[in-house]
C-alpha cells in the first residue's frame, strides 16, 4: 500500500469507529499469523493519554500500527530511535504525529506559572512543549496544534535518516488531531 492508500484505510477505519461500527477482528487468528513477523502499515507517534488508542481510533487489527506514545507526543532520542525503527526498518511509508484535544501535557505547560519547576522528570516533557505554548501565547487549543508542527520540526532536525527519507519523498509525515469529544481524527497537514 502506498501512503495515499494507507491514509484512506485509516480514515475509513476512523469513520467506522465514530459511527460505532468497528469491525470484529479474529484476534486469535491474527495473533498466530503475526508470530512470524510484523509488517505494520503506519508508524504513529501519539500521546500516552489512555483515551487515545490508535488501534481503536482507526479500527485496525493487531500488527498494523507501530506506535510510540509519550506524554504530549514529544520526542527524545529514544523515541526518535523507535520512530526510525518503524520507518526505516519496518518500512512504513507514513509517519503520523497524532495529538488530541484536552491534552493534559500541553494544558499543564500552558498553565504553568513562569519559571515554575515541574515535578520530577516531567520538566523534560514541559521543556519540549514550551516553544509551542510560547508561540501560541499559552492558548491550549492552538498550542496543541502548534506542538504537532514543532514535533515534526524536531524529528526532522534530529534524525538524519528520517530527514533524508522525507526529502526523497519515501516518507510522508501526517499531522493529525484526535477529537476526544466525537472520536474523529482531523488531518492538519
Ligand atoms: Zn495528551
Amino acid at each position: 500500500m502506498n501512503a495515499e492508500e494507507i491514509m484512506k484505510r485509516l480514515m475509513e477505519g476512523n469513520s467506522r469507529f465514530v459511527r460505532g461500527e468497528s469491525k470484529k477482528y479474529d484476534f486469535v487468528a491474527i495473533r498466530k499469523e503475526l508470530v512470524a513477523g510484523q509488517h505494520p502499515i503506519v508508524t504513529v507517534l501519539t500521546c500516552s493519554d489512555s483515551r487515545v488508542a490508535p488501534e481503536y481510533i482507526f479500527d485496525v487489527n493487531l500488527g498494523e500500527i507501530f506506535k510510540i506514545e509519550t506524554a504530549g507526543n514529544v520526542v527524545d532520542s529514544v523515541a526518535l530511535g523507535s520512530i526510525e525503527y518503524g520507518v526505516d526498518h519496518l518500512h512504513t511509508p507514513v509517519l503520523m504525529i497524532l495529538g488530541h484535544t484536552q491534552c493534559g501535557a500541553v494544558t499543564a505547560c500552558c498553565k504553568a506559572a513562569p519559571g515554575e519547576a515541574a515535578h520530577g522528570n516531567l520538566g523534560e516533557i514541559m521543556k519540549r512543549i514550551e516553544p509551542a505554548a510560547v508561540k501560541k501565547k499559552r492558548d491550549v487549543n492552538a498550542s496543541i496544534e502548534e506542538n504537532l508542527f514543532c514535533v515534526k520540526d524536531c524529528i526532522l532536525s534530529n534524525s538524519g535518516i528520517l530527514k533524508k527519507m522525507h526529502e526523497e519523498k519515501k516518507l510522508k509525515i501526517i499531522l493529525a488531531k484526535y477529537l476526544l469529544e466525537t472520536g474523529e481524527v482531523k488531518v492538519l497537514g
